[in-house]
């Protein structure tokens, strides 16, 4: 499959490392759009939230919990982050291999919800 984070998964891609385990990957945006840019990616290969079932939920729910230990790691727990899955053409997605954003170390402006 022609996917840039499975290639990141298996090592044909450098990443730079934040967290790995058997399920999920975290590491450093290669574009970092905020001072503190890291992506948090199951193993598994899923397109996106749209192509997510019910047997990723504990994968899903690994995710946002391995998030919270990466903004721990990179040091912005405690001023504050956002954590955001882009789905989809309309939100903003580029790769298709769900992801979730861990961006902060300064305000963040754009969205208020
Ligand atoms: P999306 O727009 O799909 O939510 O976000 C994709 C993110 O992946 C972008 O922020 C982009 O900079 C990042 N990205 C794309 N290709 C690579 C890569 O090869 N390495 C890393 N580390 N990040 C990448």
């Amino acid at each position: 499959m022609d996917c840039i984070f499975c290639k990141i998964v298996k090592g044909e891609i450098p990443s730079r490392k934040v967290f790995e385990n058997d399920r999920v990957l975290a590491f450093h945006d290669i574009q970092p759009a905020a001072p503190v840019h890291a992506l948090v990616i199951p193993k598994k290969h899923i397109a996106s939230m749209n192509e997510a079932e019910e047997e990723d939920q504990e994968v899903l729910g690994e995710l946002l919990l391995t998030a919270k230990q990466v903004a721990r790691e990179l040091g912005i727990a405690d001023s504050g982050y956002r954590l955001i899955n882009n789905v989809g053409a309309d939100g903003g997605q580029v790769v298709y291999h769900i992801h979730v954003h861990v961006l902060g170390g300064d305000k963040l402006g754009g969205l208020n919800v």
